[in-house]
């Protein structure tokens, strides 16, 4: 039987809503976060049980909402728990999303002495004002002083998330963002689009904020794309730069199509043509995985693909990837993926003259224009 070789674990906490957000996640008190805890463990462990498949980690991702908001205590017992219940001993990566604002020494030496080797942590923005405008609750120092606590604490990869086309900021406060992001010796730095999500406060009172128009969004992400790849990262996916061999390979290994296991509410996960959602309710999360309680497990959501739909989802990502499709590899890896291939070939044969995809030695990547409208073209190959 072959492996589960990607662990994502989802900390639904945060302690307030950032005006832009769209993900699942509540507040909620120390009690709460504390008993939360090791309940990812207990449904990896009905998982393990169930026999839906082997769980052998090689990548652990913690995200959120705000992973940090467990405090060390919580986080050192989310971990315990997971490496009591499926063996790690062939973790080649484990990164945990941190907030500025919890950021302490003692947080990234815990970190470190669990075996964490990524920190992400949510910057957004160097402006204290921009900061407080989208509702984060943190400032420019308290990212500048994370990413030194966590250097001290020996990371070896530590990396920020930005966000382009935040509301009412100029040009000239985006380049200093980026600039300021170049100063800090980082190893990732993801770059996304503001998108209006629906739900946030962003969708309910629009005219309350300045949204940016299309080009002023597309003129702040070609920005930042010239100065992170002057100063040596690569834009390995569309969102997101690394200086070589920093990319995330968590993440990697989702766009390239492998299973993938995700724990916690709202958590999506992926094995063989099988994928499914955990229900977005952490207090029903809770109950289910209370100590003692034996939660149901695969989840009555569980979704079966036809073979031709799995081997789409399973390659689509690959055009978000600088490396694009390379037909021999992704057909060996994937071997449905011949049926699909004639259809794929006419729809970018046909985009290649209006220069949204280039034609390679191997298959096909996005061009510059192509990534602009990269939805629009994974619309229309699915
Ligand atoms: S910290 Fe992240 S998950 Fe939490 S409210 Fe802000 S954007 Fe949403």
């Amino acid at each position: 039987m072959s492996s589960v070789e990607h662990l994502y674990v989802h900390i639904p906490f945060c302690d307030g809503k950032c005006v832009y957000c769209g993900f699942y996640s509540v507040t909620a008190d120390a009690r709460t976060r504390s008993l939360y805890a090791t309940s990812p463990a207990r449904e990896l462990q009905a998982i393990v049980e169930s026999g839906i498949e082997d769980i052998y980690p090689r990548t652990l991702y913690v995200g959120g909402g705000t992973p940090s908001l467990l405090g060390c205590d919580g986080l050192t017992a989310l971990f315990s728990s997971i490496r009591n219940t499926v063996p790690l001993d062939r973790l080649e990566e484990a990164t945990v999303e941190v907030n500025p604002a919890d950021s302490t020494p003692l947080l990234f030496q815990t970190l470190r002495g669990l075996g964490v080797t990524r920190i992400s942590l949510g910057a957004q923005s160097f402006s204290d004002n921009t900061l407080r405008r989208i509702g984060r609750r943190h400032n420019a120092q308290q990212i500048r002083e994370s990413i030194r606590h966590a250097r001290a604490a020996g990371f070896p990869d530590v990396g920020i998330d930005l966000i382009a086309g935040l509301p009412s900021v100029t040009m000239q406060e985006w380049h200093a963002t980026i600039e300021e992001a170049l100063s800090l010796s980082l190893q990732h730095i993801s770059v996304y689009a503001l998108s209006v999500e629906p739900g946030s406060a962003l969708a309910q009172s629009q005219e309350r904020f300045s949204i940016p128009a299309d080009d002023a969004m597309l003129d702040a992400l070609s920005c930042a794309e010239e100065a992170l790849s002057n100063a040596g990262f690569t834009r390995y996916e569309i969102s997101n730069y690394a200086l070589p061999g920093f990319e995330c390979r968590h993440n990697l290994a989702v766009w390239h199509g492998e299973d993938y296991l995700g724990l916690g509410p709202a958590a999506a996960s992926r094995i063989k043509q099988f994928r499914w959602t955990n229900a977005r309710d952490t207090d029903a999360y809770l109950e289910q995985w209370k100590e003692g309680n034996a939660g149901k497990c695969p989840p009555d959501n569980r979704e079966e693909l036809s073979p031709q739909e799995d081997a789409i989802e399973r390659v689509i990502f690959l055009l978000r990837l600088a490396e694009g499709i390379d037909w021999k590899r992704d057909i060996n890896c994937n071997p449905l993926l011949q049926e699909i291939a004639p259809r794929w070939e006419k729809i970018l044969t046909s985009l290649v003259p209006h220069g949204i995809v280039r034609r390679t030695p191997q298959g096909y990547t996005l061009t510059k224009r192509g990534r602009e409208v990269c939805d629009a073209v994974l619309a229309e190959l699915s």
